[in-house]
């Protein structure tokens, strides 16, 4: 991204919507947009490092709750919620924090939330992996700032690999449902 160039376009949007941009709050604004816009749209230099990983043996692991961000790409305004990963290893298993940095490479651009659900099944199924689940839970400021103004929550999924089969899926999704406290995977 061209710092520069970042500032200098904010200065005229703020112009645009009627502002002047001497103006004190507003004097270092393009400046702290092009930092911050750096920051959370970093994945798209990102790597997962999904290629570190330990020997264990295991059926199944499960991450819940994965917090993310993300900007969505019709409006450039934030969908935000939480990401839930399952999957079936193949002898081998990745470290939680690579799992968030995955979550961090797909979230931190312009994104629809069901593309990067399945971005990061797809990432993570190309590992080897037997079987990827993942699901994502968002609020989109999008739909609550503006148009409908509703406060839905969006809900999205992607299976990969062993969890495409109908029976591989029933019997994943009720080890989810039994392991979680929280109602919303119900849904699913
Ligand atoms: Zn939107």
């Amino acid at each position: 991204m061209d710092k520069e160039r970042v500032k200098k376009l904010i200065r005229e949007l703020i112009i645009e919507v009627g502002e002047d941009p001497t103006r004190e709050g507003l004097r270092d604004t393009p400046e702290r947009i092009a930092n911050m816009y750096k920051e959370i749209f970093s994945g798209y230099d990102s790597d997962s490092e999904l290629s570190v990983q330990f020997s264990e043996d295991s059926d199944v692991v499960i991450a819940r709750n994965i917090q993310f961000y993300s900007m969505c790409e019709h409006h450039m305004l934030p969908f935000f919620g939480k990401i839930h990963i399952a999957y079936s290893p193949n002898g081998r298993v990745f470290g939680i924090s690579k799992l968030v940095r995955l979550v961090e490479k797909y979230s931190k651009r312009l994104q629809i939330q069901e593309r990067l659900t399945k971005n990061i099944a797809d990432e993570l199924y190309s590992q080897g992996v037997k079987g990827v689940v993942v699901f994502a839970d968002a609020e989109h400021l999008c739909m609550k700032m503006r148009g409908v103004k509703n406060d839905v929550m969006l809900s999205s999924s992607a299976f990969r690999g062993i969890y495409e089969n109908k029976e591989e899926k029933e019997s994943i999704m009720t080890l989810i449902r039994k392991r979680s406290s929280d109602p919303s995977f119900s849904k699913y």
